[in-house]
């Protein structure tokens, strides 16, 4: 694509081919769960999976939402599989993980939004694997009856993570049919519910957004209650998506990890191969430890 900027040296990836990675596939494959690592085309699959770190993405391949930046296919879900939660749990007892991270298609067509099958997710998990750490990284219940969010929280995830994507003056083209506020209000809520779980969010920078916007997000996630945050570079995944505006450098990103934490963020990611389940059980590791 001629209109795109020139991908530079710093977004390198490795091909996946370690046994690990190829075990982390297997285990995926025959208990039939997708990957938001393969929908999502992540860079970092190769390393993540040689490590065995997947990111289990619930509910379905097919999303009721078509964010321009998403490689995700729109259209009708299918039903709700009520054994996919038993799978997840065994998944993840087999990969042995110490910090799981579950995420979903949207699900617009549930009047809860799928947040009970998200809490049924997190019950398996507990029940196989008790001493492993879960983060949930659900959709906005916009379009949800009211009281979805509370099911999640309920059953009590380590970090209820939930992205804002971008700043929000690029919502109408990169985010249609989410609103920033809302999404900033439902992690606030969340800390107002439960002061003692921790909230996350994060951002993608190279969309067209301003060091200014960033700031004025990190604020407003402070402002906001939240806990920690992931910045990293959006890559176009296929010329049909939104397309990338710049590719913000190394320095850039130190640059926003400083602020971050200037701000008092509990824990920062801004790299540009960050992704929002990035090393996010090391880091997590690293923040109980501490
Ligand atoms: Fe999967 Fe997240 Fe790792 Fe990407 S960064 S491969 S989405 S676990
Ligand atoms: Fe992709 Fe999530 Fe947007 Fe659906 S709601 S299109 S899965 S980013």
């Amino acid at each position: 694509d001629q209109d795109q900027p020139k991908k530079p040296s710093w977004i390198r990836v490795k091909a996946p081919t370690s046994e690990g990675y190829k075990q982390t596939r297997d285990i995926m494959r025959d208990n039939r769960l997708s990957t938001v690592c393969e929908e999502a085309g992540c860079p970092n699959v190769g390393e993540c999976w040689s490590q065995g770190h997947a990111t289990m993405m619930i509910m379905g391949e097919i999303c009721t939402r078509g964010c321009t930046f998403c490689n995700v296919a729109t259209g009708k879900p299918q039903a709700l599989d009520v054994f996919e939660p038993g799978r997840v749990a065994h998944a993840v007892q087999k990969l042995g993980l110490k910090h799981v991270v579950i995420t979903s298609v949207d699900r617009d067509d549930l009047s809860d939004g799928g947040a009970d099958h998200f809490a049924q997710t997190i019950r398996a998990i507990r029940h196989r694997s008790p001493s492993s750490t879960i983060e949930v990284l659900v959709p906005d219940f916009l379009k949800s009856d009211a009281g979805a969010m509370e099911i999640v929280v309920e059953a009590r995830p380590d970090v209820f993570n939930h992205n804002l994507e971008t700043v929000p003056g690029l919502y109408p083209q990169v985010r249609p049919g989410a609103r920033y506020f809302h999404s900033l209000r439902l992690l606030q809520k969340v800390k107002e519910l439960d002061p003692t779980m921790f909230t996350k969010s994060g951002i993608m920078v190279g969309l067209g957004e301003d060091r200014q916007g960033v700031l004025q997000v990190m604020d407003d996630m402070r402002a906001a209650d939240i806990d920690f945050i992931t910045i990293g570079q959006y890559l176009q995944p296929t010329p049909k998506h939104h397309r990338v505006d710049r590719f913000v450098t190394p320095e850039e990103f130190a640059g926003y990890e400083k602020s971050a934490y200037g701000k008092g963020f509990l824990m920062v990611s801004a790299t540009p191969l960050t992704r929002s389940s990035y090393h996010a059980g090391d880091d997590f590791a690293q923040l109980r430890a501490a």
